[in-house]
């Protein structure tokens, strides 16, 4: 049995992502809105009945927009850390608690045919999380929103099937855009995002290490592009002895399309 990997969207303004394997399907944060997400669930053959749960990887509104409209449209359980509830909470996102489950980081356990091990990341949200998956044999992990690789990381993501995984912008561009400096300075802080390069070096890292599948997000809008991320992992990759496409495909989650769907 596969495991399949859509992203929906995801960028620095919407992020939504789905897992599928067995009878089990996880949406993994909900940016943008309902609408969205259903159009593009359709062009998968599912709709948001088919959901099995939403995973929350924290309380940032390119991860949360549609929230409230799920939570009022749907019955789907929501799954995430203590703080992210709590913040969400906090927000005005009132729901019947036993629809809001509190997970905990390096703690397994299962939704429907899914394990799933939430871990901490380096970011500045109330608690965030980064995911772990066990598909049968298979294995992936969902690490987005970092504003560094923490120690030890590698551990904590090594092994697996496929890797989504932050890439969010070019620090040159970055320093090009009108942005102000204090924007500037959260998104290269140690709790803001991680740049291509970055992403690449930790990436390939993996790759030496048998990561077969990488697909590239939360790439910014301005102070990136699919093409640049694309190339600063590829040549990272072959730098290091890992040609891409022989041994591991590499792909770039788009901002507003739906991805290619990874299978493994
Ligand atoms: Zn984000
Ligand atoms: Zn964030």
């Amino acid at each position: 049995m596969e495991a399949k990997f859509t992203s929906l969207y995801s960028g620095s303004d919407k992020n939504c992502l789905v897992l599928a394997y067995g009878r089990t399907n996880l949406l993994i944060d909900c940016g943008g809105s309902m609408k969205a997400i259903r159009e593009r669930l359709t062009s998968l053959d599912m709709g948001l009945e088919d959901i099995s749960a939403l995973l929350i990887t924290h309380d940032h509104i390119d991860h949360i927009n549609a929230l409230k409209t799920l939570v009022k449209n749907t019955d789907m359980k929501i799954y995430s850390s203590y703080g992210t509830h709590k913040a969400i909470y906090k927000s005005g996102i009132d729901m019947n608690p036993h629809r809001r489950i509190i997970a905990e980081a390096n703690t397994v356990f299962d939704i429907g045919d899914i394990g799933v091990e939430p871990f901490a990341t380096p970011h500045d949200a109330a608690e965030p999380f980064g995911y772990n998956f066990y598909c049968g044999e298979k294995t992936a992990s969902v690490a987005t929103d970092l504003g560094h690789i923490p120690q030890n990381f590698e551990h904590t993501v090594k092994g697996r099937d496929f890797l989504f995984l932050e890439s969010n912008h070019d620090i040159t561009l970055l320093n090009q855009t009108n942005r102000p400096y204090s924007l500037k300075k959260r998104i290269l802080g140690e709790k803001g995002h991680l740049c291509n390069q970055i992403s690449a070096d930790f990436a390939s890292g993996l790759a030496l290490k048998g990561l077969k599948r990488l697909m590239l997000g939360h790439l910014s809008g301005d102070a990136n592009n699919p093409p640049l991320a694309y190339r600063t992992a590829a040549e990272t990759l072959e730098r290091r002895g890992i040609k891409v496409r022989e041994d591991i495909l590499l792909g770039v989650a788009m901002r507003g399309t739906l991805s290619e769907t990874v299978c493994f």
